[in-house]
């Protein structure tokens, strides 16, 4: 019998945060619940403590944070409360803590996730925003820190188990040509440049095939989901641009695929169901069961594939542009992305606004080399300030 393995899920509250306690509820003499984390949501965490007794629950605000701990402590639970950015380091880098679900949405995420990498857990990293905003800092702490990265990203987590184990520095040692990352497309993928100004929020959060939080189901019908997936997999799998090509595959069964040199391409298929790349990386290297039903190819019966349109959807074309500019131009496009999706969900600007509101905050930055994690937390903190000032002008 494997030893217990203490688990903190950062963003406990959210659809991976629930898929994760899911999957582990499924094994309880493998998994024991360390810590949950959550933003605001009081009652989800509660609950969530209720049937999980973690040590710690740590809840962003304060105000949050003192409602948790009243409900718990009427309840007779013996879980302690705690609140704040250092709180959640400190549940992620505690000597006890064998894993860390690094599954807060946005750059918020980012501080957790290091303090993880620096401790030297094992990180199963959903946040892309990490990668995305400090792709050189994060791999650099995983490296030092002795941490193991394991991707929950459905596409990374395919390319993972399709890439050579013991691939070396580079792709080209692994005989490795090029990665194959699918994207569904999203909701408009057959709309009309025409029809894609005038959609709705409740149009845009209408995912044709995954349930996820708000913010990526956005990220997810603009593309940008797939432009922050092509720079996640550039830091990954120590990827070139060019050896990244997006493929549009509607379906959503193959998560992902890796070309080798001799012309063979290895895929990962299975149900859109985020629960089967959790529990590989939670059971890695071992198979743990998921709860996630056989794939019935009968049913699907065809697989259809067709190339991007990033004239429709420019959110691609930034992102692999902010990846060849190099520097913090990622870290400001991530930014810009997440002011511009939040006013979006606040009904506040139109979808088709959204690249044009990244665009220009990339072209009124400065792109620098980074030099520390302080650098790329200004530059995510101006290029905020930098959409907030075309939002005023624009509204
Ligand atoms: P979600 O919105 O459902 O949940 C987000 C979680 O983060 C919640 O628990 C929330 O309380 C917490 N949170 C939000 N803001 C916070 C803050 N400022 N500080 C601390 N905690 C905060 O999001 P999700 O869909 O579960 O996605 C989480 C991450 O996983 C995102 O980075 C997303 O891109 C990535 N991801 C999600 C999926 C998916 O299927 N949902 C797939 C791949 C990758
Ligand atoms: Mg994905």
């Amino acid at each position: 019998m494997p030893k217990l393995q203490q688990v903190t899920i950062l963003g406990a509250t959210g659809t991976i945060g629930v898929n994760t306690l899911d999957v582990i509820s499924q094994h309880p003499n493998r998994f024991a619940v360390f810590a949950l984390t959550a933003n605001q949501n009081v009652d989800t965490l509660f609950d969530q403590c209720q049937k999980f007794s973690p040590l710690y629950a740590v809840m962003l605000e304060e105000k949050a944070a003192d409602q948790l701990s009243q409900k718990l402590k009427q309840s007779g639970s013996a879980t302690e409360v705690l609140c704040g950015m250092a709180a959640l380091e400190f549940v992620s880098a505690h000597e006890k803590v064998d894993a860390v679900m690094a599954a807060i949405v946005g750059a918020a995420g980012l501080k957790p996730a290091i303090a993880a990498a620096n401790a030297g857990k094992r990180i199963l990293l959903a946040n892309k925003e990490t990668l995305v905003m400090a792709g050189s800092i994060f791999m650099q702490a995983v490296k030092q820190g002795g941490a193991t990265l394991l991707p929950i990203d459905s596409e990374h987590n395919a390319i993972f188990q399709v890439m050579p184990q013991d691939k070396g520095s580079n792709l080209a040692d692994g005989g490795v040509k090029k990665i194959l990352l699918t994207a569904s497309g999203g909701p408009f993928r057959q709309a009309s440049a025409e029809e894609l100004k005038r959609v709705s929020l409740k149009q845009a959060l209408n995912h044709p095939n995954w349930v996820m939080g708000p913010k990526i189901t956005i990220d997810s019908a603009t593309l940008m989901n797939k432009g922050l997936e092509v720079i996640e997999a550039r830091w990954l799998f120590n990827a070139s641009p060019d050896q990244i090509e997006v493929v549009v595959h509607p379906q959503s069964v193959i998560h992902s695929m890796v070309e080798y040199v001799d012309g063979s391409v290895l895929a990962q298929l299975g149900n859109p169901d985020m629960r089967t790349p959790i529990a590989y990386a939670l059971g890695y290297p071992e198979r743990l069961q998921s709860g996630v039903s056989s794939l019935d190819l009968f049913k699907i019966a065809r697989l259809d594939f067709e190339a991007p349109d990033t004239k429709k959807f420019p959110c691609l074309r930034l992102a692999f542009n902010a990846l060849n500019a190099g520097g913090n131009a990622a870290a400001i496009m991530n930014a810009a992305n997440e002011v511009a999706v939040e006013a979006f969900i606040k009904e506040k600007i139109s979808f088709t606004d959204i690249p044009v509101l990244i665009e220009s905050v990339l072209e009124n930055s400065s792109i620098k080399p980074v030099t520390d994690l302080e650098m790329l937390v200004s530059s995510d903190l101006e290029a905020r300030d930098s959409a907030n000032a075309w939002m005023a002008k624009a509204i």
